[in-house]
């Protein structure tokens, strides 16, 4: 159903695709100062489905803007491609956005007075494509997702499940290959939220690299590596089987579950159900937590 992009099958252990050196993000000055992401390193490798967890100010949506391009770290080297792209010109790097990158957010980010259709095809605006072209393009995209028929309808008029496809679709529309999804089913219900998980999934078996922060234990299972991260920092980095939620993320919901954040267990718990039963066996841990210094922020 999805269109292949040129890419391995092979997952390449030579070259990541993204590459991130001691990347620091400072906001504020002085007593306001808040380190939002301290010293983090990681390496990608193109291929993976990667699910970003850890609590609410711990950092995951600001290492996805800066993977994704949407932000400049502080300090430290971001290669994607193997090209040092954290300082290119805003030009350059809106280019490098453009033809590397497709996200899909929490709240959709549709603008409500264009058509789907128009609103899929957003992202090719730039690439000096003809309008036509563009349109029918954005289409395809939407025949990806399953909303060809919601083509001229406006955002208003679509249930959030749609939107979201919407969404995806407007993220594939440049073939871009590399997702970056920052808490895609957080608005969702669990029939919806299976939809849009098994549209990732789809992209990431046709060979395309995904990233997804979510809060959602059972949303894991899609994933083949776990990031947790704590105050700025990648605390844990675990390699997992597709199909299996690790313990780590299973304990987590466990300890959530005895927290007073009674939405957020709501929206968890009806995921939950929604989903067969794991069989947590696969363990694998691949880095040590890392003894950090207290790098809470001051806010
Ligand atoms: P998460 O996505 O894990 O909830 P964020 O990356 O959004 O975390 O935020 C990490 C920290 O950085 C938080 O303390 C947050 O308040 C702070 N932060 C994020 N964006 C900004 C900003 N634009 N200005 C100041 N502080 C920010
Ligand atoms: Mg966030």
């Amino acid at each position: 159903m999805l269109v292949k992009w040129p890419s391995t099958d092979v997952k390449c252990s030579v070259m990541p695709i993204i590459e991130i050196d001691e990347v620091s993000k400072v906001y504020g000055f002085g007593d306001a100062t808040t380190v939002a992401l301290d010293e983090v390193s990681i390496k990608i490798e193109k291929g993976e489905f990667i699910a970003v967890m850890g609590p609410s100010g711990s950092g995951k949506t600001t290492l996805m803007n800066i993977i994704g391009l949407l932000d400049r770290p502080t300090h430290g080297i971001y290669k994607l491609n193997s090209k040092d792209v954290a300082r290119l010109g805003k030009v350059k790097q809106a280019r490098s956005r453009r033809d590397n990158i497709g996200f899909i957010f929490q709240s959709f980010n549709l603008l409500p007075r264009l058509t789907v259709l128009e609103n899929v095809a957003l992202p090719l605006a730039y690439k000096g494509m003809s309008q036509t072209r563009r349109l029918k393009a954005a289409s395809r995209a939407l025949e990806q997702v399953g909303l060809n028929d919601r083509e001229y309808y406006l955002p208003n008029q679509l249930s959030g499940g749609q939107l979201q496809r919407a969404s995806i679709a407007r993220a594939l529309v440049n073939g871009p290959s590399i997702i970056i999804a920052d808490e895609p089913t957080g608005n969702l219900d669990s029939t919806s939220a299976r939809v849009v998980m098994e549209l990732l999934s789809d992209v990431h078996k046709l060979g395309n690299t995904v990233l997804m922060v979510t809060h959602n234990p059972s949303v894991t299972r899609y994933a083949d590596r776990i990031l947790y991260m704590l105050d700025g920092s990648i605390v844990y980095d675990e390699a997992t089987a597709v199909g299996e939620i690790p313990r780590r993320v299973q304990n987590a919901f466990n300890a959530l579950r005895k927290s007073d954040d009674d939405e957020k267990i709501a929206n968890v718990s009806a995921m939950m159900e929604a989903m067969p039963t794991p069989t947590d066996n696969v363990y694998t841990k691949k880095s040590k937590k890392k003894k950090r210094q207290s790098k809470r922020s001051r806010k």
